[in-house]
């Protein structure tokens, strides 16, 4: 019998566990020809989240738990899920029931005629602020300018993998993953799934802006070195315009065109315009040489604190 890995992190989720095993379990059980198993990963919550998922670990034995030490985010739970997973093919779910599970039987439909990566798509989203789709939209569009593989536009970590592909993703070792674009960059035999996203069931969003901007700078550069030539590009161009403003200024001198000694706004536009995009730049290369340092420290992506139903 083939198996069905479920990846689950939650993150304070104690109003959303129950609701979100019941659901899953239901939808699972009623895959007759399937074997499963429930990973739930607690990314270091500090409310019941725990206790709820040692609770359900209890009476089933085809849940099992990863504790981390502390909050390591989204990827990093989803990381370790990945890694602890046993099935033929693995689910990547968020805890929220945003992802219906009752459209996972379609998702394995297309697996089982032979495509290995079924990445859900969001057709509509219930419930997200204007804000939020704006800025993803925004974000997606300057992702795939600058990026030289195409990440697909609204489709988040709700996805199908098979075995095969979850190994590879298993074997990448960076830190700061941004897993969705990693998904793609893999290849392999991909389809989007659509589906509609619903509303949270409970409690509140756990992306703050902060780990939203993280979430997206970490995409922008771990999948370009563009915007460091483009660094290159503005200071080409930089160096362009004050040879015309020096030609400019040598011609009116000349032929006495213009009283130059008037040129106080000027300068101090120029001047601080410039340093803006110095500090700029310094800043984006920071980014990439910040992530560089990070991989070179070796430390773990994460901290496992306990584990429940497994070795
Ligand atoms: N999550 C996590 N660690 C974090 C933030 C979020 O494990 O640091 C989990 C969270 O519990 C949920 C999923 O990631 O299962 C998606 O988070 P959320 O629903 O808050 O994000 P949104 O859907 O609002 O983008
Ligand atoms: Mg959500």
């Amino acid at each position: 019998m083939k198996k069905i890995s479920m990846v689950i992190p939650m993150y304070y989720e104690e109003e959303v566990a129950n609701e979100c095993y019941k659901r899953v379990k239901k939808n699972l059980l009623e895959l007759k020809n399937y074997e499963h198993e429930i990973i739930f990963i607690n990314d270091g919550s500090k409310d019941k989240t725990l206790d709820i998922l040692e609770e359900i670990a209890k009476k089933d034995n085809n849940v099992k738990v990863i504790s981390f030490s502390r909050n390591f985010g989204h990827q990093a739970a989803v990381t370790s899920g990945l890694k602890h997973t046993s099935g033929d093919l693995s689910i990547i779910m968020d805890a929220d029931m945003q992802d219906p599970p009752e459209v996972i039987k379609d998702m394995i439909k297309l697996w089982e005629e032979g495509n290995e990566v079924i990445y859900a798509k969001r057709k509509r989203r219930e419930g997200e602020s204007e804000f939020k789709l704006y800025t993803a939209k925004v974000f997606y569009k300057i992702l795939n300018g600058l990026s030289d593989v195409e990440i697909p536009r609204d489709t988040g970590d709700f996805r199908l993998a098979d075995r095969k592909v979850v190994d590879v993703i298993n074997q990448l070792g960076e830190h700061n993953k941004f897993l969705r674009g990693l998904f793609s960059w893999v290849g392999f035999k991909q389809v989007p799934f659509e589906y509609e996203r619903k509303e949270r069931v409970g409690g509140k969003t756990k992306y703050s802006l902060s780990k939203m901007m993280k979430l997206a700078i970490d995409g922008i550069i771990s999948f370009s070195t563009k915007p460091l030539r483009i660094i290159g590009g503005i200071g080409l161009l930089s160096i362009l315009i004050s040879i015309i403003i020096l030609i400019y200024s040598i011609v009116s001198y000349i032929f006495k065109l213009n009283d130059l000694t008037s040129g106080w706004t000027s300068i101090m536009v120029a001047v601080t315009f410039f340093a803006g995009v110095q500090l700029t730049s310094l800043w984006l290369m920071s980014e990439y040489i910040a992530r560089i340092y990070d991989e070179s420290k070796g430390r773990p992506e994460y901290i496992i604190d306990k584990k429940i139903n497994m070795e």
